[in-house]
């Protein structure tokens, strides 16, 4: 039930239990900051999808709306919601977003 969550080794696939740790496969450290942005979108549902669809391959991400921190100026259609991830899942989270 909670295959939804778990994280894969961005170097050999390892199925990892939480980040930050050390791939017990390949032995390389997985840090879980810094976080990188992969993908700036304007809705937050479209966030989400990719979100959930970059966790069901194993890439722990996260959203950052803007609405969060100025919830005072989100008039308009300037709203941005962010797509993080750990900078060492940069490359596979950017294979994955583009095959999308
Ligand atoms: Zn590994």
């Amino acid at each position: 039930m909670a295959a939804m969550e778990t994280v894969s080794c961005p170097y050999c696939g390892a199925e990892l239990e939480e980040l930050p740790t050390q791939c017990p496969l390949c032995g390389r450290c997985i840090p879980l900051e810094p976080w990188e942005v992969v993908r700036e979108v304007s809705t937050e549902w479209e966030a989400e999808l990719l979100c959930g669809v970059l966790r069901s391959h194993g890439i722990p991400a996260q959203i950052l709306s803007q609405r969060d921190s100025t919830r005072m100026f989100t008039v308009g259609a300037l709203a941005v919601v962010k797509l993080f991830v750990p900078a060492v899942y940069r490359e596979p989270a950017h294979r994955l977003l583009k095959e999308l």
